[in-house]
């Protein structure tokens, strides 16, 4: 039995082990901390994830705690006009094959660590992979703790600041975007009735945005505000008080400022990406999810790419011999750098020239909007959501595979 490593327990992690798994292969997750937990608030999730939570088994489960989005909307921050929306519900669903949806970061989690229980993935805690050594047909996980585990494949699915990625691609640290996000979460209760909605709504303003959405069945509202502010020092879930957050956003309109009001324990992100790069593979090791194509939140897909990953990789490397695990490897670097760079790159211009335009490209950008049709805009979003835009990349490998 191939035996496949993944560094990593994240979302990206376990969603690979489970691939493996399923796929007949024995899978271990080497997760860096001391239990499997995610932290955070809501994710965005498009059809192109829900399809690969279908193929990992585990689509009814993450639907079963979902908030199902009827419109993604875009207005323009400071004079409250409404520039766009593009439903999310009949045609949408229909020509993509899925849903469009929010959920709580650990209930995604919590169903993907459920499927690898079930599946019977190992799930080993407080083992942080720190390097890899290879030898004729096996790799060693070196740890933190000088331990060492060997398996056929190794699997770097360990987030934006990668050890794995360290050693494969040694492109350095992270790039620092200079936009910070401040993020709350509000009981529903506490909205007023006219603001409520079953939408995400992003308000644009210059070098600046806004987006709100729905989580918890309801229950609750997420608040992201992010600014272009040019930090340069990465941080992650600090603390910001009220009185911050709302001076950072002095141009936004009436109505969006009182949802803004009622935000309350603020914590702040300064985002990091990375420049694409061609390759993630090195023999028996690959990188997945953050540590291979990590990217901005403007296009909500870091998560859903990471999904797709793992689902290419339980195609290429299922049930398939240990001896041939390099060659499907090199396959799946050149399915998926494509597209996920693609993804990078346009999540960074989404931010700079469609979320954060000033001065004179405002109404630019918002006649250029609003003059989409419903069948224009997802003509807009059809490579990206399109469910099947990924499987159709990896049926040429599959029948590769099977031609082999
Ligand atoms: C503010 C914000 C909003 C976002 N919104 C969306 C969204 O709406 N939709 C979407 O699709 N994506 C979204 N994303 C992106 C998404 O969160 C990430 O792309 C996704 O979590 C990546 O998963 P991953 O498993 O690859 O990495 P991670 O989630 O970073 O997981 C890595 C795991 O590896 C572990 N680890 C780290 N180092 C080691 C080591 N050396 N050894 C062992 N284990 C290790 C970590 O503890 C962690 O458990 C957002 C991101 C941000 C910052």
């Amino acid at each position: 039995m191939t035996h496949i490593l993944v560094a990593g327990g994240g979302i990206g992690g376990l969603a690979a082990a489970l691939a493996q798994a399923r796929a007949g292969h024995r899978a271990t997750v080497l997760e860096g901390r001391p239990e499997f937990s995610e932290i955070g608030a809501g994710i965005q999730l498009a059809p192109n994830a829900f399809h690969a939570l279908g193929i990992l088994g585990v689509r009814e489960r993450v639907a079963e705690r979902a908030d199902f989005i009827d419109e993604l909307r875009f207005l323009d921050g400071t004079s409250g006009q409404r520039v766009a929306a593009m439903e999310l519900t009949g045609a949408y669903r229909t020509r993509f094959g899925g849903p469009y949806a929010v959920v709580h970061r650990g209930d995604l989690h919590r169903a993907l660590l459920d499927g690898c229980r079930e599946a019977g993935v190992e799930l080993l805690a407080g083992h942080r992979v720190a390097g890899y050594r290879q030898t004729g047909d096996r790799v060693t996980a070196l740890t933190s703790a000088r331990e060492r585990f060997s398996a056929d494949v190794l699997l770097g699915a360990d987030g934006l600041r990668s050890a794995v990625r360290a050693q494969l691609v040694g492109d350095g640290g992270p790039r620092i975007s200079g936009h910070t996000i401040y993020r709350s979460v509000i009981p529903m209760a506490e909205v007023p009735e006219e603001l409520r909605s079953k939408a995400v709504t992003l308000w644009a303003g210059p070098g600046w945005h806004f987006v709100h959405y729905p989580i918890g069945g309801g229950a609750f509202l997420n608040l992201a505000a992010t600014r272009d502010d040019g930090a340069r020092e990465e941080i992650t879930g600090a603390a910001a008080s009220r009185s911050r957050v709302l001076g950072e956003f002095p141009g936004l309109c009436e109505e969006a400022r009182r949802l803004l009001e009622l935000g309350r324990d603020w914590r702040i992100w300064v985002l990091c990406d990375r420049d694409p790069v061609d390759g993630w593979v090195d023999g028996r090791v690959a990188l997945l999810g953050d540590a291979a194509h990590p990217m901005l939140q403007y296009a909500a897909q870091g998560a859903c790419m990471a999904l797709e990953d793992a689902v290419v990789l339980g195609g290429l490397l299922g049930a398939r011999a240990s001896v041939d695990a390099p060659r499907w490897l090199v396959e799946y670097n050149t399915l998926r750098r494509g597209r996920t760079a693609r993804t990078t790159l346009t999540a960074r211009e989404l931010g700079d020239q469609l979320y954060h335009a000033a001065g004179d490209e405002v109404p630019v950008r918002n006649a250029i909007l609003a003059g989409l049709s419903p069948a224009g805009l997802r003509d807009a979003v059809a490579w990206l959501h399109g469910s099947t835009s990924f499987t159709e990349t990896r049926e040429p490998a599959l029948a590769l595979a099977e031609a082999a």
